[in-house]
């Protein structure tokens, strides 16, 4: 994009002046519509994210086998949704914020297997590709793989070592700035596939020395995500006996991710916790290439209609899916011709071009976005785990500037009267997307807490 065209659209979108001058800003969307409008209207819907949940559970025996860390979870790879009464304190004084209500925590950071929300989507498309391949090499039945009937033994045997070597043939390709690699690097392995992860160079050191531990090969590159996804789809395009799995454009990885919708209702009755008309409840997601918080978000919006309000959070040199939105140019600009640099701390966060289909997906579901200035990042760290002895990485810690800027900015403001909330807002919900930090090393997690440190 060339300067004349980039002052034009400038010009037409002025939020994407501050956007590319790096300012934190706070964007309300105007295309979000009501759930009755949208149903039926996309590519994917309800039954979609239904099969997703049938087909985790169809694996939940192979899952055991292969993870005995889910064996107390019945093979469901789920995390804990807890309160956080003291970071909300801190919230609200600290940060000088006033977030009404109730302050609660999902813990994707402590989710088995990968440590990160990851472990969702991920998953999900190995365990797709899987039973795929079960059927072409005659391991499982056209039936039993269709959940036309219930084939317990047959999924288990898909861990035994004779499956393993079957798959021992095929190899697992994605490009990553790092915990998808390790989410489809440990599971692709512990399965039997050999697996090839295409790094960016925004990969932190520990994850890839991880992956080689499990035996996987780790391609690293200088480059950034866009890049690294690039030559990962090259690389597996060559090899007929490879799949890659596409974080830009995969609707199974999506749907893998939507699947947390069905389940969180579940647990928020298990704390007492009411969503309908007259209690809210507004969810805070970390956003990269939008996949998991969109499929998260397209999940909750098929679960709890209305009355669910998603924002996503991103860092402020790396807004690629707020800067698609709000120029409406999807995929076709990057943070990069807006002249950000797309480098921050939070690594998992540092994708410089958004994905077209999960914009195009979100644009009627999606209330808003919040950008956070990198600074922030280890601080809100740093505060959670003095609270709440909850360790998150930097990239999941972003997701409290949405709480913060909810209780202090005109935006939401903005938001809650427009909506009709402002009544409700004493019984309304405030939950905080984690989505990764159980598997950061010891020493590492120390020095990022002393960065924290005021
Ligand atoms: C990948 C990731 C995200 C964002 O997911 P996208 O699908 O890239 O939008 C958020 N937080 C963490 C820790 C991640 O690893």
């Amino acid at each position: 994009m060339d300067e004349r065209e980039l002052q034009s659209l400038v010009n037409r979108n002025p939020m994407l002046f501050d956007i590319a001058a790096g300012n934190e800003v706070v964007w309300i969307n105007p295309d979000r519509e009501p759930i009755d409008a949208v149903r039926g209207s996309q590519e994917l819907g309800l039954s979609d994210i239904d099969d997703a949940e049938r087909r985790l559970a169809r694996f939940a025996p192979m899952i055991m086998s292969c993870f005995p860390e889910t064996v107390n979870q019945q093979g469901m790879i789920e995390s804990d949704l807890t309160p956080i009464p003291r970071m909300h304190a801190l919230v609200n004084e600290t940060y000088g914020a006033a977030v009404p209500g109730r302050m609660l925590l999902k813990q994707d950071s402590h989710l088995a297997i990968a440590g990160s929300v990851k472990a969702r989507g991920g998953i999900y498309e190995v365990l797709e590709h899987t039973e795929n391949l079960a059927v072409e090499n005659g391991l499982l039945t056209e039936d039993e793989a269709r959940g036309v009937v219930d084939a317990p033994d047959s999924y288990r045997r898909l861990a035994d070592e004779a499956s393993r070597t079957v798959f021992s043939n095929y190899v697992m390709e994605v490009g990553s700035t790092g915990n998808l690699g390790m989410s489809i690097g440990i599971t692709s392995a512990v399965i039997g596939y050999r697996v090839k992860v295409h790094m960016s160079s925004d990969a932190r050191q520990w994850k890839k020395d991880m992956l080689r531990r499990y035996g996987v090969e780790v391609v690293e590159y200088e480059s950034d995500y866009s890049e690294a996804v690039r030559c990962a789809r090259e690389s597996a395009a060559a090899n007929p006996m490879s799949h890659f799995v596409d974080d830009e454009n995969s609707r199974t990885l999506f749907l893998g991710y939507s699947v947390a919708a069905r389940r969180l209702p579940v647990q928020l009755r298990g704390l007492g916790v009411h969503v309908d008309e007259d209690h809210p409840l507004f969810v805070y997601l970390p956003c990269g290439v939008g996949g998991a918080p969109g499929g998260i978000t397209f999940g909750l919006r098929h679960v709890f209609g209305d009355n669910v309000h998603c924002f996503f959070v991103e860092p402020t040199q790396a807004p690629c899916m707020l800067a698609g939105m709000v120029s409406g140019l999807g995929s076709m600009l990057s943070v990069q011709d807006l002249g950000l640099g797309g480098k921050t701390e939070a690594d998992g966060l540092a994708v410089g071009r958004p994905s077209q289909f999960i914009g195009e997906l979100m644009k009627p579901h999606l209330s808003g976005e919040v950008t956070v200035l990198d600074d922030r990042l280890y601080g809100y760290l740093h505060d959670l785990f003095a609270a709440e002895r909850v360790f998150v990485e930097p990239s999941a810690a972003a997701a409290f500037h949405g709480p913060v800027m909810f209780g202090k900015d005109r935006g939401f403001v903005y938001y809650v009267e427009r909506n009709g909330l402002t009544q409700l807002l004493g019984g309304s919900t405030h939950v905080v997307w984690a989505t990764g930090g159980s598997m950061v090393p010891r020493t590492v997690r120390e020095e990022y807490l002393r960065i924290g440190e005021r």
